[in-house]
């Protein structure tokens, strides 16, 4: 592929830059699942993570390399041969694969943290990618913070890299600082000055301290750059970066205008965007662009009015494109396990037998708790039961009674214990009702942690919403995300609290 052509790679890396969110840890059958989704999705390239960094993430990286088909596979590597040749074996199984690997080309990173010279650092860079591409053709050289380099010095980084062998150069504004005018200069810049520049292609990964990944990242695409590194929901370090669904739905609502399009099937957006949400326990904005819930409500009423009569009058994306059926009616108690499979189906979902099975189950227990099941709780029903089957399982709960009031709020307490097939059962007193079942659990798990962060908030409108629990556990400077939903938030909390217990268990095990 030529870097003249109209096509823009997508380069994810929710489960790289996005991962390093603070709290946002994964484990690796979470990652596998993510990595799935973004296959699905039409992701060019997955960059599953940092291999060197932690045996952790080799075995997710390698897990991914196996299993995952249709992407590009992508390890990150600093620019030296441990980190290369660990991410070539975490790569190995991969269809295809890449390795990306990165070092400091601005003055203050090659001052303060490499100590390297100018001379030093290229040479360095030519001789890593070269070695790189002993273990792969497809090599992408990143000029860390290439944002604040030296134009001159740059270029020249540039050529001798791509002359090494290297098949995609990324200039990243590590730290968020550029604007949008600037670097689209800069990427111009690079395209004329840089001879051998028609035989790479220019990437480009933008963090949004300043709230312009996405701006600068279309800046860039004006002027030449072919691929874009993203994250759903536009996770990342920081503000994060450039979010995937954005920059994808703004080239395709806006084709004519810009004339660029991508490999993405965007119906796959709401569902993934979803997806990481509750796996990293990072729930999505209300306002957020194109994800958010309210990105398609529409409250006023002369707005209303011209969505029914015509959804072009307001609506300038149709919601059925990122694969949101909104006019759908909801299913209620009396529908059946066909009608169920059939709108999972259309929402994405192809279930198993058993998986379908266990969703009816829960489908028919909410049904009659609220009468109306909305596409979100199904999406939100569906994930919690993947969600528990992908981590091993240490407790279930078993029964909650709470007390509460302007007495001494108090929690009873059973759950199973399933390796030693016991029950455990206590009660506990707390602040309040969410405290006292927290204690209760902490007596019966009997594992050191600490809860840094407890959120809630609804899945869909109304009194009988179901609410979505997520909280972070910290045990020896790990963090470890529960979620649970249920239309009883205490439910929801103590499930959600089951749901970490189980993820710490299984890392200490
Ligand atoms: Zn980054």
């Amino acid at each position: 592929m030529s870097s003249n052509s109209n096509l823009v790679l997508i380069f994810d890396t929710t489960l790289r830059d996005g991962e390093q969110s603070p709290g946002a840890s994964l484990n690796e059958a979470e990652k596998l699942q993510i990595a799935h989704a973004l296959a699905r999705l039409g992701v060019d390239i997955i960059e599953a993570g940092f291999p060197y960094s932690s045996s952790g993430d080799f075995k997710a990286v390698n897990r991914i390399a196996q299993e995952v088909k249709g992407s590009i596979i992508c390890g990150l590597a600093r620019a030296t041969e441990a980190d290369i040749e660990k991410a070539g074996l975490a790569l190995e199984p991969a269809e295809k694969k890449r390795i990306h690997t990165f070092i400091g080309a601005s003055d203050i990173h090659l001052e303060h943290k490499l100590k390297l010279t100018k001379a030093q650092c290229l040479e360095k860079a030519v001789k890593m990618v070269k070695f790189a591409k002993s273990i792969t053709q497809d090599i992408e050289f990143s000029a860390e913070d290439a944002g604040r380099a030296n134009p001159e010095f740059l270029f020249e980084l540039i050529e001798a890299v791509i002359e090494a062998g290297a098949t995609t150069i990324n200039i990243p504004d590590t730290v968020g600082y550029i604007t949008p005018f600037e670097f689209g200069h800069l990427i111009k810049s690079i395209k004329e000055t840089v001879k051998n520049i028609n035989q790479a292609i220019i990437s480009v990964h933008c963090h949004n301290d300043l709230g312009l990944a996405v701006s600068n990242s279309l800046a860039a695409l004006l002027n030449g750059a072919r691929q874009v590194e993203c994250t759903i929901n536009g996770l990342g370090e920081r503000a994060g970066n450039c979010a995937l669904e954005e920059i994808v739905m703004i080239l395709k609502t806006r084709q004519k205008t810009f004339d660029l399009f991508t490999n993405i099937n965007t119906v796959e957006i709401a569902r993934t965007s979803h997806l990481v949400s509750n796996l990293t326990g990072f729930p999505v904005q209300k306002n957020k662009a194109i994800v958010g819930a309210n990105a398609f409500a529409h409250e006023s009423g002369i707005h209303q009015d011209g969505v029914l009569k015509n959804k072009s009058t307001y609506e300038i994306i149709d919601p059925a494109e990122i694969g949101l059926k909104t006019n759908k009616l909801p299913l209620g108690p009396r529908s059946g396990k066909h009608a169920l499979k059939s709108r999972l189906g259309e929402l994405g979902y192809d279930l198993e037998t058993a998986e379908l099975e266990s969703a009816y189950a829960r489908f028919k227990e909410l049904a009659d708790k609220k009468k109306q099941v909305s596409d979100k709780d199904l999406i939100s029903i569906v994930d919690e039961r993947q969600r528990e089957s992908v981590i091993e399982t240490f407790f279930v709960l078993e029964r909650l009674q709470i007390a509460c009031g302007t007495g001494l709020p108090t929690a009873s307490v059973e759950i199973k214990d399933l390796k030693q097939n016991t029950l455990l059962r206590t009660s506990a007193l707390g602040t309040g009702p969410v405290d006292a079942i927290y204690q209760a659990m902490k007596e019966l798990i009997n594992i050191p942690a600490d809860l840094i962060e407890f959120s809630v908030h609804s899945v869909t409108e109304g009194i009988d919403a179901q609410g979505e629990v997520t909280i972070r556990l910290k045990h020896q400077n790990k963090v470890y995300t529960g979620y649970a939903a249920d239309t009883d938030i205490l439910v929801a909390s103590a499930k959600a609290y089951l749901n970490a217990a189980n993820k710490l268990l299984e890392k200490l095990i």
